[in-house]
């Protein structure tokens, strides 16, 4: 019991640095993206094309700094009551304009009128990096993503399906691992938050994967009675 309390209490203190470290780094960012959109109105082409390069690589260290942000943040600030549904709507949405830019196909079955309670932006954010990898893992081959979403019992559950590289054993014993990582441009740091997330939900997450075929990831969250949803 001692030496998890050490380790948890080392990963606060680690995730908090990182996160005004990452907060402080965040604001110059923004004024160097604005000079360089303004930049960007010159006429000489050569200097257009580094200048797009510049704010390619500005994104992605916002997205570091947005991964190791959320880290930090305690994962149930605000219960509320909402519609899963919706919620997969408005993610496949958001996610199927990023999918069809790699030329990934995504395909939704989600039932409707599924409510639960919980922290309705951290519940996206946590599925949107679970369809994000699945993208990512189709990469430039032709495949597909599929997510199903419907309700058994008292419980809802939400599956996520690629036809994509897929992992071996090793591989999925790894996920959620801070910084696992095989992506060249990855942080290791997108399933941490995603499962901690779900767990502070009560919820379970399981993946199926088979290398060269696919993988499969199984949530299941608990939802209210139909009586105190009402
Ligand atoms: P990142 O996406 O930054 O690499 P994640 O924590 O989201 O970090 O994922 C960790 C690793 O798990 C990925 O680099 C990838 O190797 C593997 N992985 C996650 N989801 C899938 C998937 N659907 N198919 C194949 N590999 C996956
Ligand atoms: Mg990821």
């Amino acid at each position: 019991l001692r030496v998890e309390m050490q380790k948890s209490e080392k990963l606060m203190i680690i995730s908090e640095l990182a996160a005004s470290v990452a907060h402080e780094v965040r604001n110059p960012l923004t004024v160097v993206r604005g000079f360089i959109q303004l930049f960007q109105r010159a006429e000489d082409i050569k200097n257009k094309e580094y200048l797009e390069l510049v704010l390619t690589e500005l994104d992605r260290a916002e997205h570091i700094i947005s991964d190791y942000l959320n880290l930090a943040r305690p994962q149930m600030e605000k219960k509320e009551q909402f519609c899963l549904s919706n919620l997969l709507d408005e993610m496949s949405t958001i996610m199927s304009s990023f999918a069809a830019m790699q030329g990934v196909y995504l395909q939704t079955e989600i039932q409707k009128d599924i409510y639960m309670v919980g922290n309705h932006a951290k519940l996206k954010q946590a599925i949107m990096n679970i369809v994000k990898n699945g993208v990512e893992a189709v990469g430039d081959q032709k495949g597909y993503l599929k997510v199903k979403a419907y309700q058994k019992g008292d419980e809802a559950v939400v599956t996520v399906k690629d036809s994509g590289v897929g992992m071996d054993k090793e591989q999925l014993a790894r996920l959620g691992q801070p910084y696992y990582s095989l992506k060249e441009k990855g942080t290791g740091l997108g399933l941490m938050v995603t499962f901690s997330i779900i767990q502070a939900h009560q919820g379970k997450i399981a993946y199926k994967s088979e290398k060269g075929k696919g993988t499969e990831a199984n949530i299941t969250l608990p939802i209210l009675p139909l009586d105190i949803s009402e």
